[in-house]
């Protein structure tokens, strides 16, 4: 007696009465059939895997269309909680941010501040690559080029640019503030480009981080977000992240040149 290869379940006796209509060989095909619904489930299953490949597959799209316009180079990609030194605060934060970005609904941004090689652009890619590889939409941003882009014939594009902003998953401004070759005539042009970048993910209400390596502070006469951003008096930048970012001041040792330890490696 045939039985069913998962449960093992003996099949039944087809007792059909539409059977007889039907030619010998598949009569004798059909005389036995499964008493489980383990075929049904399998055939289910397999539905529901093709669907969610073709969901993997859409996202797949989704992140390479924003990895065409983010500014990410081969290091920011290689850069991976696995290969962090995790004894490290900044990165022990980024990766619980990055796992609890996953399970929650509402996400905070954070704004990312300290000296020239403290890390923060590597924490920022650890989490970027973590949440890409989670099927996360993640735009990594560099204002200068998009600024630049914006200068010599691509503003047309702004607007579909916006419009990335103001869907991805999350966006990462990376060296903010550092962006240059805008001579001093631009910069209003620069800051209302900049606000209309930052204000325009705001209004999404999804989260920002942005790495700089401009100095921070609660108060705005001491911060140099403000006074690099602030335009007739105003400080509608330095606002919008202050709503957006939770400041970190990454104090790190830096991790660029050689050390002490290096120095003492080499000569022994
Ligand atoms: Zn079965």
């Amino acid at each position: 007696m045939k039985k069913c290869e998962v449960c093992g379940k003996e099949y039944i006796k087809n007792d059909n009465e539409f059977l007889k209509h039907f030619p010998e060989f598949i009569r004798k095909n059909l005389e036995y059939i499964p008493a489980c619904e383990c075929l049904e489930e399998s055939k289910q299953r397999e539905m529901e895997e093709l669907e969610r490949k073709r969901v993997q597959e859409c996202i797949k799209n989704k992140v390479k269309k924003y990895k065409d316009i983010s500014v990410i180079d081969k290091r920011f990609l290689n850069s991976r909680f696995e290969n962090a030194d995790m004894n490290n605060d900044n990165m022990q934060l980024a990766k619980r941010y990055a796992e609890s970005f996953l399970r929650k609904d509402k996400q905070v941004g954070l704004l990312f501040y300290g000296g020239v090689g403290t890390g923060k652009t590597f924490s920022t890619a650890c989490i970027a690559n973590y949440l890409m590889e989670k099927g996360k939409t993640v735009l990594v941003m560099n204002l200068g080029l998009y600024l630049n882009k914006l200068t010599t014939g691509w503003g047309e594009a702004e607007r579909d640019i916006l419009e990335q902003v103001e869907k991805c998953d999350l966006l990462i401004i990376d060296d903010f503030g550092a962006e240059k070759g805008l001579d001093n005539n631009q910069t209003g042009w620069r800051a209302e480009k900049i606000y209309n970048l930052i204000d325009g993910r705001y209004r999404s209400e999804k989260p920002l981080i942005i790495s700089t390596n401009l100095n921070f502070s609660e108060d705005e006469e001491k911060c140099e977000i403000t006074e690099k951003f602030s335009t007739q008096g105003q400080n509608r930048i330095r606002d919008r992240i202050i709503d957006m970012c939770f400041p970190i001041q990454v104090t790190g040792k830096s991790k660029r040149g050689l050390t002490k330890k290096d120095l003492i490696e080499f000569i022994s």
